[in-house]
């Protein structure tokens, strides 16, 4: 604590990211990130756009994108919101969606950046236990069993678990809360989940947040983005304006709008990374961790007799990065971003290794 801080700031429990390791010959499964490369359209339309234009600022409307991601998602242009990242798009959609007389509602185990939100906005928020099998009960978010919420937000897939919602289940949180804004997070909906977003058009309260971090493989770019009803959007605008947050920059703008149209490159790698999880699972499996059904990028998985923080130190001698957390009831988990097939394949060998030790 500073007596030079607002006092709000003693108070905060910051978001602690995965790490980014400076060494180069590490096997990255840590933090969800694509393992094969974007597009070479996306490298050709960046270079294309790196020329004495760099010296205006970026459209601060977001024009071409925005429409772009309207003709992918098939929405209006009006009803696209975009910010550097995801969880841009998300901190603006706390403060000018979220906040309301009675708590915010999400699971207990989810993104663990949702709480550090609350605390920077001071917004008030209820937690809900996932089940005993770590899934979402979609009663916990009707009024019926848990009271009325100001405001709802849970990711689809699930971060970390990687479970899903069905779009039905989806549906019926949405249509079940007509009062209240619901935000369905789909960091990781392109590898097996099913997006909310054809919902849009008949519910006004449900808005849903998407990144090309994940599926597009351009993370390094920062490009996120929210879709609902113009109401919603123009809240979010509301907020991103009296923040004046740099609108995307050129160079990521151009890099997004040719991700978004090389569809093809899209398809592919994101069945690559399916395929993957699967023969991934399978090898978890045949070494005895339990996994969690994943429609994500990354596997949920334990051992029931090694702890799990011993397992990620030992396969971090071996070079290989994953993610443990340290949060009581899933202590024993670790999550494991799907990679490159050579990249599991040394991941199961590592493993195996380790628990014959
Ligand atoms: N939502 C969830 C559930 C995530 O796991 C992440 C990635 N950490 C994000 C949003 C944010 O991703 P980005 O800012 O890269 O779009």
């Amino acid at each position: 604590m500073s007596r030079f801080w607002s006092p709000v700031v003693g108070t905060l429990s910051p978001y602690v990211p995965g790490e980014q390791p400076k060494l180069q010959n590490l096997i990255k499964l840590n933090t969800n990130e694509h393992p094969y490369g974007p597009s070479p359209k996306v490298l050709d339309a960046i270079r294309a756009a790196c020329d004495d234009t760099l010296k205006l600022y970026p459209d601060p409307s977001s024009d071409r994108l925005r429409q772009a991601i309207a003709s992918t998602v098939g929405v209006e242009q009006a009803q696209v919101f975009v910010g550097n990242g995801s969880d841009e798009v998300l901190a603006h959609a706390f403060l000018a969606l979220l906040k309301h007389d009675r708590p915010l509602r999400f699971p207990d185990i989810t993104y663990s950046f949702y709480p550090v939100y609350c605390g920077l906005y001071g917004i008030e928020y209820e937690t809900v236990p996932l089940t005993s099998d770590f899934r979402i009960d979609v009663e916990d978010y009707l009024p019926g069993r848990n009271g009325q919420a100001g405001a709802i937000i849970f990711p689809n897939p699930n971060a970390p678990t990687g479970t899903a919602l069905t779009l039905a289940e989806v549906e019926r949180i949405v249509a079940g809360n007509p009062d209240s804004v619901v935000v369905v997070d789909e960091a990781y909906v392109d590898f097996g989940g099913e997006s909310a977003i054809g919902l849009i058009a008949r519910y006004d309260n449900l808005l849903v947040v998407q990144t090309l971090s994940k599926s597009r493989s351009l993370a390094g770019l920062r490009v996120g983005f929210a879709v609902g009803s113009a109401e919603l959007i123009d809240g979010l605008e509301r907020v991103k304006n009296s923040f004046n947050s740099y609108p995307i920059d050129r160079l990521a703008a151009a890099g997004a709008v040719a991700a978004l149209e090389d569809t093809e490159y899209f398809e592919k790698t994101r069945q690559a990374v399916i395929d993957t999880r699967s023969r991934m699972t399978a090898g978890l499996e045949s070494l005895g961790f339990e996994v969690l059904p994943s429609a994500a990028n990354f596997v949920f998985a334990r051992h029931p007799s090694k702890e799990a923080s011993g397992l990620a130190a030992a396969l971090r001698e071996r070079s290989i990065i994953v993610r443990h957390f340290r949060h009581a009831r899933i202590d024993q988990f670790l999550r494991i971003t799907v990679g490159t097939d050579e990249q599991v394949d040394l991941l199961l060998k590592g493993l195996a290794e380790v628990l014959q030790a």
